[in-house]
């Protein structure tokens, strides 16, 4: 399938790819769980903003290009071709909390931080999973009771993905604990460093500290922190994870499709594509990367409809997940005794352990599709 459909767009790919020859850092990301990790990410979003680079499908009032989301994808395309850094911990503020905010952030909200999402100044997190609210996320019980101008944060969250780099979070808290479970929730917006926020990293299989808990004791935040306006937060997660499970993270599923690639040059160089097994799990993973990128450009062409994306996004997303899980397997299984040697598909085969986690399990993903798509009883 062919994206450049104009010779716009193939200028626009073309300049895209010379940029990235440029520009791709040499150096690899640092494997430290300290300050410059964040300098990195930080430095790579900066180039890529004063390279007219970033947010390119955002308003340019913004400091975006305000191109459409086909040319976004082009540069995704050309971003995972380069083997270019990833959005690392600035993951949420451009796959989702930015996502947010354009569609229900204040224009005072928006005009503060989206400029600074762009430059790479500010990286988000994400705080709605609790100990007891995962899942099943409305049941969650972090406070916010307001007092004065202010709400007061009381509660606890965690999985909150790389918190301890991060500036500000996306909060849903209870804002009303006698309403049903899905009303009296409010999403705002939670500076990561004012006083009683207490971040604890846990260190993860891969021996990184990718996820934190984190403790809200009496967090006094202004009224203009909620976004949309107080217990009316679920609607509000609702466009949050339609971000994260649709067009948010485009660029991941395109690196999917590198990443076979990858793995069919690596086993013709070592004489494993002679061995029939492995032939057929790479064509396999081929045929399911082809399926990938048709789903990514159906997202593309639907979000450019203005239509609202459906259940789909979720199927896609489950596919994406089963896709991953089945491609790191091969990869380890690839590498053999290699994969020892902490390659960096090792490491992805560890973090692959939490794909079907993550951002809502598959169980989940699969309960949405039987009731939304197939009709099936609840
Ligand atoms: C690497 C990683 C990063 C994460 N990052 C973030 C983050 O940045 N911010 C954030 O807020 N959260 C984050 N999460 C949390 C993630 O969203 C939750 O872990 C996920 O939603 C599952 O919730 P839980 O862990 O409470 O499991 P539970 O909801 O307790 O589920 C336990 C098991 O029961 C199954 N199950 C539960 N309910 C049902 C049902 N109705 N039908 C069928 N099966 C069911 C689940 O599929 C699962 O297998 C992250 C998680 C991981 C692993």
């Amino acid at each position: 399938m062919e994206l450049d459909t104009s010779p716009h767009l193939k200028d626009f790919r073309e300049e895209a790819r010379t940029w990235l020859e440029e520009n791709v850092p040499g150096e690899r990301r640092p494997e430290s769980d300290g300050p410059e990790v964040r300098e990195y990410d930080a430095e790579w979003h900066r180039r890529q903003y004063e390279g007219g680079w970033a947010g390119i499908d955002w308003e340019p009032e913004y400091g975006g290009r305000g191109l459409s989301l086909i040319e976004q994808v082009v540069w995704y395309e050309e971003l995972v071709r380069a083997k270019a850094p990833g959005r690392g911990i600035f993951s949420v503020a451009f796959g989702h909390a930015g996502p947010t905010l354009i569609v229900r952030g204040s224009e005072q909200q928006k005009a503060f931080h989206l400029p600074k999402i762009l430059k790479g100044e500010t990286p988000w997190c994400q705080g709605f999973s609790e100990p007891d609210a995962g899942s099943d996320l409305a049941s969650l019980r972090t406070r916010g009771v307001v007092d004065g101008d202010e709400l007061v944060i009381t509660g606890s969250k965690i999985w909150t993905s790389y918190a301890q780099w991060c500036d500000y979070g996306e909060l849903l808290v209870r804002t009303d604990p006698d309403a049903s479970k899905h009303k009296g929730l409010t999403w705002l917006i939670m500076d990561m460093r004012l006083p009683g926020v207490d971040i604890r990293p846990i260190t993860s299989i891969d021996g990184w500290p990718h996820n934190c808990e984190v403790f809200y004791d009496e967090v006094r935040v202004p009224l203009t922190s909620v976004v949309d306006r107080i217990d009316n937060g679920w609607s509000v997660a609702m466009s949050t994870l339609a971000a994260e499970r649709g067009p948010g993270f485009l660029d991941q599923r395109l690196e999917l499709i590198v990443m076979v690639d990858e793995l069919i040059d690596h086993a013709r160089g070592t004489g494993l594509l002679r061995d029939d097994a492995v032939a057929d799990r790479l064509a396999d993973a081929r045929a399911a990367a082809a399926a990938l990128r048709s789903m990514a450009y159906y997202q593309v062409s639907t979000a450019k409809k203005g239509e609202s994306p459906g259940a789909e996004t979720t199927a896609i997303r489950a596919f994406t997940v089963q896709l991953q899980e089945q491609l790191t397997r091969l990869a380890i299984d690839i590498l053999g005794a290699g994969a020892l040697e902490w390659h960096p598909w090792t490491r992805r085969w560890l973090v692959d352990f939490a794909a079907p986690i993550a951002g809502g399990t598959k169980d989940i993903l699969k309960n949405i599709i039987g009731e939304r798509v197939q009709g099936l009883p609840r």
